[in-house]
This record gives C-alpha cells, structure tokens and sequence, in this order.
C-alpha cells in the first residue's frame, strides 16, 4: 500500500484550510441534503432505530428503497433480500466489490483517469490495474473503444466503469456502454458499474446503467451513494446491487470490513430514495446552474474547460496559462491565487492527466464567485 499512503483529496482539504484557500478540490457540497432527510435521522436516533448494530447487509427498508429506486428510475428488477448490500458509502462497496472478484494476478481494467480508490483496491487484492485513456474528442472526454478492445487479455477478469465520470465529467455514450458491454460478453467478464453520480447530470442526459443492456444483468455490480444523489458526504451510506450470486460475493467480503454501517443514517435514507421524481430533477438543475457558473468564471479567466456532462466537477487543460502539469498549477493556485484544485495527474498512471486540473462546482454561488475572481486577479493578466 506505499503508493497508496496519502490522499490527494485530504492533502489538499487540509492544505486548503491551512492556507485560508477557497476548496475546489475536493467535491463534497457546501450546503446539506433535505431537511426532511436530515429530520429522519435526528428522528431515527431518539426513536432508538438503528442506534443498535442494523442487520449485516443493510436495514430491509433500505434494501427495499434501493431495489424500489432501480426499478422507479432504470426498470431494473432488483431483489431487495438478496440482490442489495448497504455498505458505509459507495467506497466500501467498490473495495469489498473488488476484493471479492479479483483474485492475485487477475487483470482489471480502469478507464483513466480513474477515482484513486480503484487503484488501491486492486492492489489490496493483489490484482493488475489496465488502464484505458479517455481522449478528448470536441472538447469531451470519450473512450478510446480501440484501446479498450487491445486492453483485454486471457486474464481480464472485471472490467471497472465509472459513468458520470469522476474526474472528467463525462457520460459513456450508448455506443461506448454497447460496445463495453459486447465486450464483457464475448470475454465473459464481470463489470462493476461505479453510478455514484448517477442523479448528477446535466443538459437532459439520461443515466443509462450498464446493467440494464441485454446480456449485463448477471454480470453486473452496480454502486450507488447516498453521499452524492443527497449531498450527504458525510454520512457515508451506499450500496450495490446486481444478482444475488454476484451480491453474495460482495456481501461475503463486506461484512468482514466494516460489518455493518450506520443504522439511523440508512432509516434516512430509505426515506430519501423515496422522494418524488422532482426532487432529482431540481437536484440535477441546480447543480447545473453552478456548472455553468464555474465554466463561465473559468473561460474569463482565460481556461477552456471541458464539457462536463454530469459530476461535481470540471476538468481544465492548464497549458494556456503557460503552466506545463495541472500538478505546477495546483500549487500555484493554492499559494498564490488562494484556490484548490486538484490535478488530474493524481488519477492517473501515464501521463493523460499531466496537464489537466479538475475543479468543482458543488459550492454555494458566493464561494464560486470569490473562487473566481481570486483567479481572475491572478491569472486573468495571462490571457
Ligand atoms: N465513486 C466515485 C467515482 C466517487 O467520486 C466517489 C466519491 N468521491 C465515490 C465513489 C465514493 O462515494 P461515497 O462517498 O459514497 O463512498
């Protein structure tokens, strides 16, 4: 685990605060999810639900919320008994997922840049990361199909995906999704489908989940977390689904980390999953507005940000200001400007990343401001 042994996104937090820096770096929201979800937990916790170890794989309300969720969005019959696993935020049941199917020397296949945790987790199994480059097509972080197809050996055993897309901001397209999931079939791979920001996407794009494309259902995990579709990072809820025997396999590792997650914070959320269809949709729009709010502070100060079709987050090519790695700029904008952001490179293992930073948006509309004319006055002269 020596490669593994710091964070960038708790480095640059701490660094952040240290320094008195707006975060753009790490993506967790500035304002909390719904007060009536907030008021579930205070009442589950005085109620004396939950306050005692809930049941090993979930609490039954949250298991049936979540198969009740996929169904209600993505037509997807899931099994509340045996098809859904709770574990403490969408990371835990990414890690038990991955210890659970890769076995030493197995092949796993990441799109890079990649959420780190990926990384780690495929080490901890002992498994080898094969990473995929995004390429930028139009100003939009697109699969390389071709480099996917080489990147499948005799010993490809999962195949890890990530759409919306942590850091790039991009969606896989229904042509990208197909030809992953033709793959997947031909191979007779297992795909672990990372849909933590399934509910953030913009401009009217769909989430379409993986699992849902003929011949995907048996060979699919799919992640979920509250954390992201309720801006409730702190919390630390989610959770697969998929058939049972792929569930099990999942289960068996994750009762083993950290056997149960918190009680009063999944009676919560099951009443959160339930909320109408319009609070996802206003969710979504809101986010948006920041989307935009950010992108066109950035512009003005003399960066092109890439088209970001879901997340908390842009990505910006740093070059034009004359800095050669997002990782130059980063400090930079953190010691100079009074801004944190993080580079892409931190995602990375070649170097597709060096000259990018991804930024987020998931801030009050005043913290994007003042982020923005911090860097205005600092770099805004570049242009
Ligand atoms: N997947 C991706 C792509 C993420 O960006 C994150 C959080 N940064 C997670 C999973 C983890 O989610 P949670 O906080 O629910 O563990």
């Amino acid at each position: 685990m020596r490669a593994h042994r710091t964070s960038i996104f708790g480095a640059m937090s701490a660094r952040a605060t240290a320094l008195g820096a707006i975060n753009l770096g790490q993506g967790f929201p500035d304002t909390d999810g719904p007060a009536e979800i907030l008021e579930a937990a205070v009442a589950a916790i005085r109620e004396g639900r939950g306050n005692q170890y809930p049941p090993v794989h979930g609490l039954p309300e949250l298991r049936r919320a979540v198969a009740a969720h996929q169904q209600r969005f993505y037509d997807l019959d899931v099994d509340p008994v045996d098809g859904v696993v709770i574990g403490t935020g969408a990371s835990e049941t990414l890690v038990a997922a991955i210890l659970a199917l890769v076995d030493e020397g197995d092949e796993v296949i990441v799109i890079e840049p990649y959420f780190d945790l990926y990384a780690a987790a495929i080490d901890l199994a002992r498994g080898v990361r094969v990473a995929v480059p995004l390429v930028l097509v139009d100003s939009e972080f697109r699969l390389d199909l071709e480099a996917f197809r080489d990147a499948i050996t005799g010993k490809t055993r999962l195949i890890v995906i990530n759409s919306p897309h942590n850091p790039s901001g991009s969606m896989l397209s229904t042509e990208e999704l197909s030809a992953i999931a033709a793959l997947a079939i031909e191979h007779d791979l297992i795909v672990l489908a990372d849909e933590a920001y399934e509910h953030l996407t913009f401009d009217d794009r769909v989430h379409r989940p993986i699992a849902t494309l003929p011949g995907m259902w048996d060979r699919t995990v799919t992640v979920g977390s509250a954390g992201k579709s309720f801006s409730l990072t702190g919390w630390k809820v989610g959770w697969a689904s998929g058939s049972p025997n792929l569930i099990a396999a999942v289960r068996a590792v994750r009762q083993n980390l950290s056997y149960v997650s918190s009680g009063p914070f999944q009676w919560a959320i099951a009443g959160g999953l339930a909320l109408p269809d319009s609070y996802f949709a206003d969710f979504a729009t809101d986010l948006q507005r920041r989307r935009d709010q950010l992108v066109d502070g950035l512009v003005d100060c003399g960066l092109s940000p890439s088209k970001t079709a879901g997340t908390y987050f842009v990505v910006t090519d740093v070059r034009p200001l004359g800095f050669s790695t997002g990782a130059d700029f980063c400090e930079h904008a953190l010691t100079k400007a009074g801004v944190a952001a993080i580079p892409v490179q931190a995602f990375s293992d070649s170097a597709v990343g060096d000259p990018y930073v991804r930024w987020t948006f998931c801030k009050r509309d005043d913290v994007l401001d003042d982020a923005i004319a911090r860097l205005n006055k600092t770099y805004g002269g570049l242009r």
